[in-house]
């Protein structure tokens, strides 16, 4: 089954402890496509201005099930982030944002996505993540991401998009922002209470909760020797966990549970490299050996 994402199509500027990346592919939008075309096809809406190198994007993409009639041209400069990580990897400073022509966007979504089963709102303002919503035709599921930039401007319209998305991913900075609740079981609860059935809260390297009415489970990030560049690890993340789902069709608990950990499993890589690079690299066997590892770092014989 496929996947539509609405999402950021950026440049994004990072700098790491490890070395410096300018004007590379970046975006919700991008890493989420990277990510879940591993598993199951993509369908891309977003919008890119008249300096976005489109034939570097095409061209990443060309192998894999990404479809990007839904990506706009439009005039004037693309949207644009520029981050740094210092020593702790897990917390991205932000430098700049310049939004270009994503002010001005309005996401239209193509004729033959809108019946998409799997709906992905990736991190973009909650105004156009509830104006997708019009436009598609009931969802298997709806999910959605945010981020403190859109918390602080836009939080009524955040709590109004919980009302209409069956599950939240973030992170655990911005479940508390979101929330005013320190605890992140309690803000879980607080978000459930206003609309999602599931709420991820990602925690880093310290891995991801999943949260429902009845129950709470933990995956791990995976241990990397070597994280690279961070940046890209939510969407990855999101786009495994998603991905996992549209593939299987499989909503049942078990399920996704497995989910998170294809989440994990992407996430992972992600941060190896600058930008989409490590996730254009992988193989389905890499995928298939990750997830396996990450179930040998949790699996033990409980004493009876
Ligand atoms: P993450 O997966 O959380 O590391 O997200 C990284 C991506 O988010 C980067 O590639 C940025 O281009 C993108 N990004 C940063 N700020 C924003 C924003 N305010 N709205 C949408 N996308 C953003």
């Amino acid at each position: 089954m496929s996947v539509l994402v609405v999402g950021s199509v950026a440049l994004d500027s990072v700098e790491t402890p490890f070395g410096k990346a300018d004007n590379v592919l970046g975006g919700s939008g991008t890493f989420f496509s990277a990510s879940a075309s591993h598993l199951a096809p993509v369908q891309l809406v977003g919008v890119v201005g008249t300096d976005y190198p489109l034939d570097t994007l095409q061209n990443a993409f060309k192998s894999r099930p990404i479809d990007l009639a839904g990506l706009e041209h439009a005039d004037g400069p693309s949207f644009r982030w520029r981050g740094r990580y210092r020593h702790d990897l897990n917390t991205a400073e932000t430098l700049e944002t310049k939004l270009g022509v994503f002010s001005n966007f309005r996401p239209k979504i193509p004729e033959q996505f809108r019946s998409a089963p799997f709906v992905f709102l990736g991190n973009i303002d909650p105004r156009l993540q509830l104006e997708v919503l019009t436009q598609v035709a009931k969802p298997k599921l709806v999910a959605c991401d945010t981020m403190n930039f859109w918390i602080e401007s836009r939080r009524a319209d955040i709590v109004t998009l919980l009302g209409h998305v069956d599950l939240i991913t973030l992170n655990d900075a911005e479940a508390r922002q979101l929330t005013d609740e320190a605890n992140l079981v309690k803000a879980a609860k607080w978000i459930m209470e206003r609309g999602p059935k599931h709420v991820v809260i990602k925690k880093g390297e310290h891995g991801a909760f999943m949260f429902t009415q009845s129950s709470i489970f933990f995956a791990p990030a995976f241990p990397l020797e070597s994280v690279f560049d961070p940046t890209g690890a939510g969407d990855s993340f999101a786009g495994g966990f998603i991905g996992y789902l549209a593939k299987t069709g499989d909503l049942s608990e078990a399920n996704l549970r497995r989910a998170v950990v294809y989440g994990s499993a992407m996430g992972s890589f992600a941060v190896e490299k600058f930008s989409v690079q490590r996730l254009l690299e992988i193989t389905p066997d890499d995928i298939k050996r990750r997830v396996g590892d990450i179930h040998k770092l949790v699996n033990f014989e409980q004493e009876l």
